[in-house]
């Protein structure tokens, strides 16, 4: 097996790569080849925004479907994780996350997370690194 791990697998860049664990070793990954994959830092950011929402997406799926209390709050726990990565995937990036007052990357989004405070919204504005890996601060 030969493959190219200097170069971004999603967007080509060769900017500050690292190595994305397709299978998390929280786990139980390996830190063989063939569970890592060469990512820039955005996109690497990127990928663990969406599987954060995606996982929250089952996560609260699974209680409506196995629960029959708190409907309306699953259900909009639900909605607000969808819009979420609605928006990611949309905007093709991490950049256009705001977590308790300051723009963040994804270290911050999975503090949300672990926190489950609400407090994430959507802006406008961005920081960060655009989609080529280029550095925009
Ligand atoms: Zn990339
Ligand atoms: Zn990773």
């Amino acid at each position: 097996m030969n493959r190219e791990m200097d170069k971004c697998i999603r967007c080509g860049s060769n900017f500050k790569i690292e190595k994305h664990h397709i299978v998390h070793r929280v786990n139980g990954g390996t830190d063989d080849i063939e569970n890592k994959e060469p990512r820039c830092r955005h996109c690497h950011k990127y990928q663990h925004a969406k599987e954060l929402l995606i996982d929250n997406i089952s996560r609260y799926a699974d209680r409506l479907r196995y629960g029959d209390f708190s409907r309306d709050y699953y259900i909009r726990k639900l909605k607000l994780e969808i819009d979420r990565l609605d928006i990611l995937m949309k905007n093709n990036t991490v950049k256009l996350i705001k977590s308790r007052g300051y723009y963040s990357y994804w270290n911050d989004i999975a503090t949300h997370f672990t926190n489950k405070s609400t407090d994430i919204v959507p802006v406008e504005d961005y920081t960060g690194l655009d989609i080529k890996g280029k550095e925009l601060w």
